[in-house]
Formats: C-alpha cells, structure tokens, sequence
C-alpha cells in the first residue's frame, strides 16, 4: 500500500458507515463485483449513500465496472477519498497496490494490506458499504470478517455444482464468525436465444436455489447471462444505471431489498 496510517491515532475504521455488507463468491469469474455494483446502484435508487469497496486485492474490476481513473485524492487525516460514480463512492484496491505486485503476496501481507484500506478511507457518512470480497475463503476474507462489523453477506454462484460446493464453503465460513447470510444469487441461471427465443441453462438449472434451501438461507434471485449486463459492464455504466427500469435494473433492484 502506497499510504500508511498514523500510528499514534488509531484508525477510525469505518466510523460513519452504518451497514457493512460483503458480497461474496466461493471461485472467481461467477459475477461477483457485477452483482456487487448493481446491489451498490439498486442500493442507491432507493435513495440511500452507499459506497462500494473493491477489496478483490488479485483481479480489482470494479475500475472498470464504474469507468474510475486516476487516484483518489488525500482528504484530511491523511485519509484517501473515495472516488465517485454513478451515484456511488467508491475504492479499488486495485487503485492503491498494484496486482501483479499483490499477486505474490503471501496472506499476511494481504491481511495488512486489507486492514490498512480499511481505516485508510475516509468515506464520510454512509447508509451502506458493499465490500466486493476476494473470491474464495482464505487469509483476505477472514481479514475483513474480522476487522469490520459485517452486517451479513450476499453470496454469489453459478448453478453448476463446482460453484456451489464453494459457495457452500463460504457460507460456512461467515457462519463460523457469525456473520448472517443474507442470501444467495444465482448468476448466468439461464441464456435466452436471441434467434429461437428458448431459454438454455448452460451451467445447469435450480442448483441455486436448491442449494439455499438445502443450506437455509434465502434465495435472492436468478441473474440470467445477457450480453445487455456484459456490456453496460464494460462500458462502466452497470446495467442498474443504465436501464434501471428493463428487467435486469428491476430485478437487482428488488434483491436490493433484501440487503436493506
Ligand atoms: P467475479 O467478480 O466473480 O470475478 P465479474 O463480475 O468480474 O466476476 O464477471 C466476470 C465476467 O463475466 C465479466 O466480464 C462480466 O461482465 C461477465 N458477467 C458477469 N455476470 C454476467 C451475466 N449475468 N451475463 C453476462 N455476463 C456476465
């Protein structure tokens, strides 16, 4: 990390943030920091402050998802200043480390990385923070388990069963610091043909929402693969900004409410 707190003054971590919610994933590349920015905007239509804290220290996207360049500015305390977007605050971690230097950190320099961004941030007042977890259930997840008060944690997978055994290892693993599950969001449920109109489930059907009832925990919704989300994503203008009344803006709207 390029900034350091001041010793002396212990860190007023996330001192104005009235809710913490992770969202989380058991593997990588299941839509994770899509969901995470579209709750963030389905969050903020409802009229709430809510930031959102790419803590996903190997593969930082929300940059991207929200088109943020440059750095942040240092605000008073030597504290950084969440950029803005969409509406949102937000910080990459990919926007104080570099990845291909936090590649080949070992945990406890990713724990001390991630406890530093922590109290590093000044974001001001807030109604919720969204933490885009580091996929998987390692030394990162526990450091911000344990070094804030999450509030409780949406948990993102596929439908195919490689997903969902992970899915089901990091919803033990928030269990185990006793952080409420929130629920569960099955993303790429489905793709609908654009040609023959026919719904195809390519990573297989229901094993989501069979998978939370199994486990307990709610089930949110069922995200289908559009090349709609996939673009509004790259365009860093997420699907929730873009078209908040077609049915995906709808959709992630509604799990919103889950988390609030
Ligand atoms: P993760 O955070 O789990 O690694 P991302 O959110 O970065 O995953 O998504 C990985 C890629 O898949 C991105 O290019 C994203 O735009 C795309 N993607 C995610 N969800 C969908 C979806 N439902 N439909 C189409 N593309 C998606």
């Amino acid at each position: 990390p390029k900034t350091a707190a001041t010793p002396s003054a212990p860190p007023k971590i996330l001192a104005g943030v009235r809710h913490v919610v992770a969202v989380a994933s058991g593997k990588g590349g299941v839509g994770k920091s899509t969901t995470a920015v579209n709750l963030a905007l389905g969050l903020r239509a409802k009229g709430l402050r809510v930031g959102i804290l790419d803590a996903d220290i190997h593969g930082p996207s929300i940059p991207t998802l929200l088109a943020l360049h440059g750095r942040p500015r240092m605000g008073k305390d030597r504290r950084l200043l969440p950029m803005q977007s969409n509406g949102l605050l937000a910080m990459s971690m990919g926007m104080m480390v570099d990845a291909e230097t936090a590649m080949v950190w070992r945990g406890p320099m990713v724990m001390s990385a991630i406890t530093q961004m922590l109290a590093d941030v000044d974001w001001g007042d807030l109604d919720v923070l969204i933490v885009d977890m580091p996929p998987g259930t390692g030394d990162a997840q526990l450091a911000i388990a344990q070094g804030t008060t999450l509030a409780g944690a949406v948990i993102v997978s596929t439908p195919q069963d490689l997903a969902l055994v992970d899915a089901r290892r990091g919803i033990a693993m928030f269990r185990k610091v006793d952080v409420p599950i929130i629920g569960l969001i099955e993303n790429m449920a489905y793709f609908t043909c654009t040609d023959c109109g026919k719904q195809h489930a390519l990573f297989g059907t229901g094993g989501a929402e069979a998978e939370a009832r199994r486990l307990g925990v709610p089930f949110l919704g069922a995200v289908p693969l559009t090349m709609d989300l996939r673009a509004a994503s790259d365009s860093g203008q997420p699907i929730v900004a873009r078209d908040p009344d077609g049915m995906l803006g709808r959709l992630y709207v509604t799990m919103a409410e889950a988390v609030w």
